[in-house]
C-alpha cells in the first residue's frame, strides 16, 4: 500500500513514522515551506521507501520570494528521490495570503513542474473555480498530477480528470457528514483514484481525534473499498499501480 500523500516532519512520535514505514510499499512525504522542503528530501534519504514532493503551500507564499523557486528547482534537480512539485495552490479558506500573491507563485510552481517533467501536487481549499481556471490555463501536463485531498464537487472533479489529474482522497471522506464528497468519490474513474493520509491531519472516522499517521491509510482503503463495493486487495491494486503510473520515478525492487 502506498500513502500518496503525508507531512512525516510533523508527525511528533517517530516511533509512528518507523512503524509507517515498515507497514507501508511507498510513502511519499510533503514538504511545504522553507524549512520543509529540505525536511522532506533527508527524510527520503533517510528511509528508502519514502519519496518527496517539494513546493510552497498557498498559506507559505506570503513568506517567500522568487529565488525560493529557484530552490525548488535546485533540490528537485540534484536529489533523484523528489518525484513531485507541491503541494501548492489555492487556498481562500483563511485569509492568510492575498489571493493575487497565491495565484502567482502557483502559476510558477506549475510551469516548474511542467519544466522538470514532475507531476504537480495541487492543494485547492474554498478556491475550486480559480484553481481549475489557472489549471486550464497551462493545460495539457505530460507529467500529470494529483488534487489532494480533494474537497471539489463533481464538475471540478471531472475537469481535472480531463486534464488528466489523478484524484486523491484522504481521511476526511470517512466522515459521517462527507455525503457531497462521497458522492464524487463515486463517478471518479478507477484508474484516476488515489488514496492519502495526509498525516498528522485529518485522522480516518475510527482514528478521529488522535494524531494521523500513514499506517492508518488502511482504515480509508477499508472503508472506500466498501462504499464502492470493490474487494479491498482488489483496491489497494488499483490504488497502487496508479500511483506508481503517475510517480514513475520511484525505483522498484527487481524481481528475478
Ligand atoms: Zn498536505
Amino acid at each position: 500500500m502506498i500513502d500518496t500523500h503525508a507531512h512525516l516532519d510533523m508527525i511528533k512520535n517517530e516511533e509512528d513514522v518507523k512503524e509507517s514505514v515498515e507497514k507501508l510499499d511507498y510513502i511519499i512525504t510533503i514538504g511545504c515551506d522553507k524549512e520543509e522542503i529540505y525536511k522532506a528530501v533527508e527524510l527520503s534519504k533517510k528511509y528508502d521507501n519514502v519519496y518527496a514532493s517539494i513546493g510552497f503551500h498557498p498559506y507559505d507564499v506570503k513568506d517567500i520570494k522568487e529565488e525560493d523557486i529557484e530552490t525548488l528547482k535546485k533540490l528537485a534537480l540534484e536529489n533523484e528521490k523528489v518525484v513531485g512539485i507541491g503541494e501548492c495552490g489555492l487556498d481562500y479558506y483563511r485569509d492568510i495570503t492575498p489571493k493575487d500573491v497565491q495565484q502567482r507563485f502557483f502559476e510558477k510552481q506549475i510551469n516548474l513542474a511542467k519544466e522538470l517533467n514532475l507531476p504537480l501536487i495541487v492543494h485547492s481549499r474554498s478556491a475550486n473555480e480559480d484553481t481549475v481556471k489557472i489549471l486550464e490555463k497551462y493545460a495539457p501536463y505530460p507529467a500529470s498530477g494529483i488534487i489532494h485531498c480533494f474537497g471539489g464537487d463533481i464538475p471540478m472533479m471531472e475537469a481535472c480528470v480531463d486534464m488528466g489529474f489523478y484524484i486523491s482522497f484522504a481521511g476526511n471522506v470517512t466522515y459521517p457528514k462527507a455525503d457531497n464528497l462521497r458522492e464524487v468519490l463515486k463517478r471518479v474513474p478507477l484508474d484516476r483514484l488515489l488514496l492519502e493520509t495526509d498525516s498528522p491531519f485529518l485522522s480516518p472516522q475510527k482514528k478521529r481525534g488522535k494524531p494521523n499517521k500513514p499506517s492508518h491509510i488502511f482504515y480509508t482503503l477499508d472503508f472506500v473499498a466498501d462504499f464502492l463495493g470493490i474487494d479491498k486487495e482488489e483496491l489497494e491494486k488499483i490504488t497502487d499501480e496508479n500511483a506508481l503510473r503517475l510517480f514513475n520515478k520511484i525505483k522498484q525492487p527487481q524481481h528475478s
